[in-house]
């Protein structure tokens, strides 16, 4: 095993229980968008992050402190800045495809993460098919990264994103699920599915996909 040191070098507290963590590594190697790292912690063997976005030389993370986990969460926020971890990777499955196409992406809280990664990384490709997002969370306050989302929006014209907040009403959010969006005239729309949160909501996201009859060739999802 290959194990790395990785140094914080920025922690930023997003909402109440997400954190934004940024670290780097003198052994550092590039990541497909969409990889996670696995880091290996005291008592615990390991948990695994997705890399919300690659800078040469490191990477940052969107952590939701699980407050009555077995804390591997917590013992990552509660870090500070410049405090090391021992973790290996990048690796994992749920990676972006190369092709130029259009995708939706449907992700929950920090499950937003790899998709962030994804689509930074499919829309400075060069690609110019629609992109679409869908956010969700379950209130106002676990919103997050609403201003890096609406950036994309104002660069790049074929991106288009919703936010869902599922229990209350918040201006310019949907009150719902992200899977209230899944109607057969927005999904013919898409070539590819990206899913990721919750295993819950990954599978009633699926499960819609393919209700409404997308090949489970096109549907590319990580629970977490
Ligand atoms: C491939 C992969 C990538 C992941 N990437 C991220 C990431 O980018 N950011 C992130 O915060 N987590 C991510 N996770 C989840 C993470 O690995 C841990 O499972 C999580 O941090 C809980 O670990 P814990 O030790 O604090 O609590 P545990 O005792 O291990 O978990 C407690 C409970 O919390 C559940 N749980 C896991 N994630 C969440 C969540 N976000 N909200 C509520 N409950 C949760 C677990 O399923 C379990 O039931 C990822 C998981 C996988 C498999």
């Amino acid at each position: 095993m290959n194990t790395k040191t990785f140094t914080i070098t920025k922690k930023t507290q997003l909402t109440p229980d997400v954190f934004e963590i940024i670290m780097s590594t003198d052994t550092y190697t590039p990541s497909i968008p969409g990889q996670f790292i696995t880091f290996i912690l005291p008592n615990i063997w390991g948990r695994a992050y997705s890399i919300a976005q690659d800078t040469i030389g490191g990477y940052t993370f969107l952590i939701k402190r699980v407050a009555d986990g077995r804390g591997g969460s917590k013992y990552i926020c509660d870090r500070s800045e410049w405090d090391t971890l021992n973790a290996v990777g990048p690796s994992g499955h749920f990676v972006l495809k190369e092709e130029k196409n259009s995708k939706l992406f449907a992700g929950t809280g920090v499950g937003f993460a790899p998709l962030y990664a994804q689509i930074l990384a499919t829309l400075k490709s060069g690609n110019t098919s629609s992109i679409h997002l869908l956010f969700g969370v379950r209130f106002t306050e676990d919103l997050f990264y609403l201003a890096e989302i609406q950036a994309i929006q104002s660069k790049y014209p074929n991106f288009n994103y919703e936010v869902f907040v599922s229990r209350e009403k918040y201006e310019g959010c949907k009150k719902g699920y992200i899977t209230d969006a899944l109607t057969p005239d927005i999904i013919e729309n898409f070539s590819e599915f990206y899913v990721c949160g919750a295993p819950v909501v990954v599978d009633s996201v699926n499960e819609k996909l393919l209700a409404w009859g997308v090949e489970k060739e096109k549907i590319f999802f990580e629970k977490y």
